[in-house]
């Protein structure tokens, strides 16, 4: 596996990690879901894939509760982040939270916690209160946001007194790239890590008949002899305060995930990928 700087910690993280939106089901759990999820999850982690991303709203919980089983007795090597979701961003709602996310996931401290979306119709100072609180009391240890804007993200950090903001979770993919335009300048000068949602575009890179652009992406994993996920994901961590999680509860692509780090795309094919899924 390969490691980035978290934000400006000095912490190290895997720049793959795990995904689990669905993990479990999505509303009704039921115990084959379950196990998948955990093989899935535990294979992960034995291919290095040591970062493990939830939320409390991920099947209602449930997915937290997969994570606890597949992780287990490995807790302390293993960096876990879950979100507080939007309606949950009122100061005692977070703390409550907070409880309920450590309780599920079987932990005593999360290593990311992160507000799932902004929320306008609560103060964002009364969250980061709360999220700081949780820090001083050791039961978080790092703070991010996901879905923030610029904007977003540096009204979060004066909200701050003794923490930074050290993560924002977005979607970014070759077929999404609408945060090149101001994030990732702003993710790179300030030191925020950018954790890539939907780096496989929900499953769609894997699927697109050979035509149009997408050839070019056929004709780079024909030439680098990877497959069309693995470039995808290659050229998404190129970019250097870019991590991703994808999601799979398919043990082949697990596998198959875990093989897009430990090589690099040239600055050709870079360059074309650039080229053919241009941000219009
Ligand atoms: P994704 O990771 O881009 O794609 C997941 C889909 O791709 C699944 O259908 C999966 O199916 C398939 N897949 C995975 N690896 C594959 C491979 N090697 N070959 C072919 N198909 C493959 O999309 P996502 O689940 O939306 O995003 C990933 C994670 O980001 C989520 O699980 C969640 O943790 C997070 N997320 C966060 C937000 C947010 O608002 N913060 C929003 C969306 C997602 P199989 O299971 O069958 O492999």
């Amino acid at each position: 596996m390969e490691f980035k700087t978290l934000g400006t910690t000095g912490v190290q993280i895997p720049v793959l990690g795990l995904g689990t939106w669905g993990i479990g089901g999505l509303m009704n759990s039921n115990s084959e879901n379950d196990e998948m999820g955990i093989k899935a999850i535990r294979l992960g982690l034995d291919l290095g894939m040591r970062f493990i991303d939830t939320a409390e709203m991920y099947g209602r919980g449930h997915s937290e509760e997969v994570v606890a089983e597949a992780v287990n007795d490995q807790r302390d090597s293993v960096f876990l982040a879950t979100k507080v979701s939007a309606e949950h961003l009122a100061y005692d709602d977070v703390l409550r939270s907070c409880e309920a996310s450590l309780r599920r996931l079987r932990t005593k401290y999360l290593d990311l916690y992160q507000i799932h979306w902004p929320n306008s119709r609560i103060p964002l100072s009364e969250t980061m209160k709360a999220l700081e609180q949780l820090a001083n009391e050791g039961k978080v240890r790092h703070i991010g946001v996901s879905n923030f804007s610029v904007r977003q993200i540096t009204e979060a950090q004066e909200a701050l007194s003794k923490t930074r903001v050290v993560s924002n979770q977005v979607e970014y993919s070759l077929t999404e790239r609408s945060i090149e335009r101001d994030m990732i300048p702003f993710s790179e000068k300030e030191k925020i890590t950018i954790i890539a949602y939907s780096p496989l575009a929900r499953g769609q890179i894997s699927r697109q008949a050979y035509r149009d652009r997408w050839n070019v992406l056929h004709e780079v994993a024909a030439i680098t002899h990877k497959t069309q996920s693995q470039v995808a994901l290659n050229w998404l961590l190129l970019k250097p305060t870019v991590v991703a999680i994808p999601k799979t509860s398919n043990l082949d692509h697990v596998r198959e995930n875990s093989g897009s780090v430990g090589w690099s795309l040239s600055t050709e094919q870079k360059e074309r990928l650039d080229e053919a899924f241009r941000y219009r």
